[in-house]
């Protein structure tokens, strides 16, 4: 089914040139805005929830990450994180007073990972509400990390696709030194890189974007 959509008030140079875009690729207006309003809510769900998996070459480069989220992140984040008091990207996490989502229990995520999870996630709604303004969480996760030195690549790919599965909203980055997480199958390294919205490589000052789009196999003639 559809509707009619009456705009009012619609900027005049923009619709003079969308008009002439629409007339010169046999199109519509109505295609156009449609098109554009479909990005943009695509769009706003994918700020609403991110969930990423970084992996990172060496100190180097997780220094350089973790002070590139926490530089891009504005007020409007409620910056927290999940990791060991003793690993490094929390001590810098540390430095610039983002908050412990673990409340000082993170031995207890390691063996009861979703149920810690669930606290944790209360914890950090709790200090958004209770803060009073409209802030969207934004959490730094050595879990991945951690649950594959204790476990195994299988068990932090099953802890990821649940927390995906939650859809909750926000952005958490999974940092994992790439080394811990390339041990795994094939599979399982599958199914850690597919329960993420994104996979992303830092080496030295740069990040690169893994693609795993499903594609046909006729694409790779294309
Ligand atoms: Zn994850």
């Amino acid at each position: 089914m559809v509707k009619d959509l009456f705009v009012r008030d619609f900027d005049e140079k923009l619709h003079v040139k969308a008009t002439q875009i629409a007339a010169n690729n046999n199109t519509t207006l109505a295609s156009i805005v449609t098109d554009a309003v479909d990005k943009w809510i695509k769009n706003y769900e994918k700020v609403q929830h991110r969930h990423n998996l970084i992996l990172y070459s060496d100190e180097t480069s997780l220094s350089k990450i973790l002070s590139e989220i926490d530089k891009l992140a504005s007020d409007n984040w409620f910056k927290s994180f999940c990791g060991s008091a003793n690993h490094s990207g929390i001590q810098i996490l540390n430095k610039r007073k983002w908050f412990d989502a673990t409340a000082n229990s993170y031995d207890e995520f390691l063996e009861r990972p979703q149920e810690a999870a669930t606290k944790v996630l209360e914890n950090i709604n709790n200090e958004v509400v209770g803060s009073g303004r409209r802030l969207l969480p934004l959490t730094v996760a050595f879990l991945v990390e951690d649950l594959v030195r204790k476990d195994s690549v299988k068990k932090a790919a099953g802890f990821c696709e649940w927390y995906e599965r939650k859809s909750t909203p926000g952005t958490t980055f999974c940092i994992s030194n790439a080394k811990s997480v390339l041990t795994g199958s094939f599979d399982d390294l599958f199914n850690l890189f597919d329960a993420h919205n994104g996979v992303f490589l830092v080496k030295n000052n740069k990040i690169y974007r893994l693609r795993l789009d499903d594609e046909h196999f006729y694409s790779l003639l294309i």
